[in-house]
Order: structure tokens, then sequence, then C-alpha cells
């Protein structure tokens, strides 16, 4: 007899049919002792609807598609010295910051998707984080082919790993990360698979994407694209969760909601380095921060929360800090990088007249008045070699790991917004209401985080003066600086015919 072709449904069906039975020699309890104590209360697994009812063969055929295409084009970027055909050099600073800080993210979204595709006790949600967990263990397989070419050639590449552990601003993602794997698995997927790739995704994937693409940069335009095609099952997956939680039973709501207040800020958080990539380090910038936090977080967002009211969802808490921040976000970024130039694993640069043109068009609310003076400042004093970069270490928010950079938006633009609290004796700090709250609901948690600047004062990271944390963090002395000043820039001039730039920098 002829085998029968069963249809998707089909399959699905009789691969998960049977999965999920329930344990009679151990306690059900026992086998999966984590999808309790967060207080989510599930009364019937089987309501999970998984919406793309893929089998792992259909998963392995899909996902090994897009893996030939992928290679195909990285290798002919290799081959054809797709580097030389970028936008200018000093774009690789926005690659660099993305690619260190965010592909051990994918590692540890990776990690933390593993331990929910053995931990629910539900099937289907089970299946679904296990594809899940491989789509992450690809997108930093793919991140990292993109880093060891352009390792080849340009600086500031050679150990990402090593320093995702220890550098001052890859502390941000990395806590973000930590944050979310620490958790109880349903707070996990509502930070990863919710706050972070529902809502927040596309503001760091299209425009930085688009950017890559409009800079010439098709060895990250490559992976970008093929990990976006992942994205929109790992988008549903996050929609579903939500869903299913709330619909479970009504004592969930307050969880959920907190989760997502919380985790929407810390996620935030992260993206302020996006919008320094965005507005300042891309060469060529296809929308501003602005504009795309408009698109995407207010209206789309907007929209999504509309229809989760009927769910008794809310926006999360602090969105209108974060839209009101939105005029400012990328140039107090920025300036931090610029002013601490000297221990970043990337280049610094002041923006050029074009580009403050630009800035002056996309923020006329804000660039002109706050932000261009100080990066004429600079330019000036760089000119005249008095620039000096910051002698002292700034002080770090407890919660999301960043200096004490952002501002009174609301009130006094140009008056640093300081939050504190006390908890058993000590006094902890915070950037914003949103970081504070973070803390005030889980004290115990936070008052734990590595700080990196403490971390310094405490004697963990090689030593107290720059030279010496540099080395620990095993950044070469070519590694960051002024981008005119930079080998990067020497080589790219002699990549370009222009010999005498070559020589002397700028
Ligand atoms: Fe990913
Ligand atoms: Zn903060």
């Amino acid at each position: 007899m002829a085998a029968k072709k069963l249809n998707l449904r089909k399959r699905y069906e009789l691969l998960t049919r049977g999965m999920g039975w329930e344990t009679s020699y151990q306690k059900m309890d026992d086998v999966f002792p984590y999808d309790t104590f967060e207080g989510i209360k599930i009364t019937d697994w089987d309501k999970w609807e998984d919406p793309f009812r893929l089998t792992m063969d259909a998963y392995w055929k899909f996902q090994a598609e897009k893996e030939k295409k992928l290679y195909a084009i990285i290798d002919s970027f290799a081959q054809n010295n797709g580097q030389t055909n970028l936008a200018d050099a000093s774009y690789l600073s926005a690659i660099k910051l993305f690619i260190t800080g965010v592909t051990p993210l994918e590692y540890a979204a990776h990690h933390g998707f593993s331990h929910l595709g053995r931990h629910f006790r539900g099937e289907g949600a089970r299946i679904a984080c296990q594809m899940q967990a491989i789509d992450e263990l690809r997108h930093a397989q793919t991140q990292i082919h993109t880093i060891s070419h352009y390792n080849k050639h340009f600086t500031g590449l050679h150990n990402p790993f090593h320093q995702s552990d220890r550098v001052w601003y890859l502390s941000v993602p990395k806590s973000f990360g930590e944050d979310a794997l620490t958790a109880g698995p349903f707070e996990f997927i509502t930070s990863i698979s919710f706050a972070f790739e529902y809502v927040l995704t596309n503001l760091l994937f299209v425009p930085f994407m688009s950017g890559a693409a409009y800079n010439g940069d098709m060895a990250t335009t490559t992976f970008g694209f093929s990990a976006q095609s992942d994205e929109s099952r790992h988008m549903t997956l996050g929609l579903e969760i939500i869903k299913f939680m709330v619909e479970q039973h009504e004592d969930n709501l307050p969880i959920i909601q907190r989760w997502i207040d919380k985790h929407f800020w810390r996620a935030y958080r992260v993206l302020a380095l996006v919008s320094a990539m965005q507005d300042y380090m891309l060469t060529n910038t296809p929308m501003s921060w602005k504009e795309a936090w408009d698109i995407y977080f207010v209206e789309n967002g907007g929209a999504l929360f509309e229809d989760l009211g009927r769910y008794g969802l809310k926006m999360p808490k602090h969105h209108e800090l974060a839209t009101a921040e939105a005029e400012h976000l990328s140039h107090q970024v920025w300036s931090v990088f610029c002013a601490l130039g000297n221990a970043t694993g990337f280049h610094t640069f002041e923006p050029s007249e074009e580009k403050m043109a630009w800035l002056s068009e996309k923020y006329p609310n804000t660039f002109d008045k706050y932000y261009r003076p100080r990066f004429e400042l600079w330019k000036r004093q760089k000119a005249e070699g008095t620039f000096e970069y910051l002698a002292s270490l700034p002080q770090l928010c407890q919660v999301c790991q960043i200096p004490m950079i952002f501002t009174e938006v609301e009130t006094d633009p140009m008056q640093i917004s300081f939050r504190n609290t006390k908890y058993k004796g000590d006094n902890y700090h915070f950037c914003s209401d949103g970081c504070k709250d973070v803390f005030e609901n889980e004290p115990e948690k936070y008052v734990q985080a590595w700080l990196p600047v403490h971390q310094i004062f405490q004697g963990n990271c090689g030593g107290a003066t720059v030279p010496e944390v540099l080395e620990w963090y095993k950044f070469q002395p070519e590694d960051g600086g002024d981008y005119f000043d930079s080998l990067d820039y020497r080589r790219w001039q002699e990549w370009h015919g222009n010999a005498e730039a070559a020589k002397t920098g700028s």
C-alpha cells in the first residue's frame, strides 16, 4: 500500500499526540519544577494554539533553504572584497557595537529557549521553544561569520565573547539578557518573545538592516534578513503566549502586566545603543531614531495595545517618557561614547557638517539647541589639540547599567535625571523612574548586579588605570579612539588610493 501523504497539520498532530502525557512514575511537579513558582496558573495546556504547526522535518527544510542563500551571499561578499564597497570605514563602528552587543544576546536567547523547550508542561509550547532555541543558535552563528569576515580587515572584532562579560557598555545588553534568563520560564518568554521581539524588535532590525543595505554592507544585511524571517515566527509566539496566559486564569493578568512594564523598559534602555548607531554611526541613515520610534512604537505599538485592551492589558508603564526621550536619546548616548572614546572597542567621531544638517532637520526641537554646540566644541578642541577624554568613570544606573546620561526631558532637558532608593542601608542610583520601579519590585535581584564601574573600583578588572582595564578587556590600543586617527581610517584611505591621508591620518 502506498504511503498516504499527510498535510502539515495532520503531521503536526501525529508528532505531538502523546508527547504531553501525564507522568505516573514521577509526580508531574517533579518532572516540571519550574512552570508554577512564578504564580502563573495554567488550567488547560491543550488550549495552547500553536499558530505554525510546523513539524521538525519541515522546519529543517525551510531553514536549510535560508542557510544556502545566506552562505552564497556571504561567500561572494568575501570573495569580492565587499568590505571595500562600504559607504565609509567609520560605518564599521555601528557594526562593531551591534555585533559585539547582540551576538552574545542571541546565544543567551538560545540558552533560554532550550530551557523552556524542556520545562513547559504543554507540548505545543515546548516544540515552539525548541525551534526558537535552534533559530537563536543559528542567528549567533551567522553573525559570527560576519564578525569573522570584518575581523580580517578592521580593528575591534577580535574578542567579542571575552568582551561581552567585561566591557562597560556591553554589560547593558548582557544584563538585560541575564535578567530574563534568571527569571522563571513565563517571565523569560514575556521578556524575550513579547516585550523584545513583538513590541520592540522592528526598532532593532528594520531600520538597522535597511541601514546596513544603505551603506553597502551585504554581510550584515544577509544575516539580518535571514534572522528577520525567523522573527515573524518568534513574534507570533510572543503574542500567543501573552493571550494564552491571560485567558487561562484571571490571577495571571497583574503578573503579566508587571512583566510587560518591566521588560518593555529594560529592552527600551538596551535600544538606546541602537538609537546612537542609527543617527550617528551609520554613514547613510534611512530614517532617524525618532521616526522609527513614531512608526514602530507609537503607531504600531499603540495599535497592538489597543487590541490587547480587551484582555485587560495596558500600554507599558512609562511609555510616555520613552516617547518624550525620542528627541534626545541618540544625542545623549553618542555624547557619552565620544566622551569615553578612549575606552570603546570602536571608533568615535563628531558628526560631519552634512550629518549635523541632517540631525537639525530630523530633530528641529532639540539638536541645534542642545547638542550641536557640544559636538562643535569637541570638533574645535580636536583641531586645536586640546580635546580630552573623560578622566573619571561615570556613575551607572543600577538596573540598565547605562551611565547616568539621561535627562529630565519633560521639564529641563539639560538636567540629569537622577533617582535613588535606600535598601537595607545602602543607597542605589537609577537613570529614570522606569529603572527605579524595576529595582523596587525585586531589590534582592538587582543589588547583586555586576556593575562594570563598581567592579573596576573594587579592583576586579585588571587594575585602577584605564590602560590596565583596557588590557583586561583585551582591547588593543588601535581598537578605540578617534576615527580619523585610526588604523581603520588609514587603511580605508589606502584602499581608495588616497596615499597622503593614509600616511598621516586626517
Ligand atoms: Fe535571534
Ligand atoms: Zn537605568
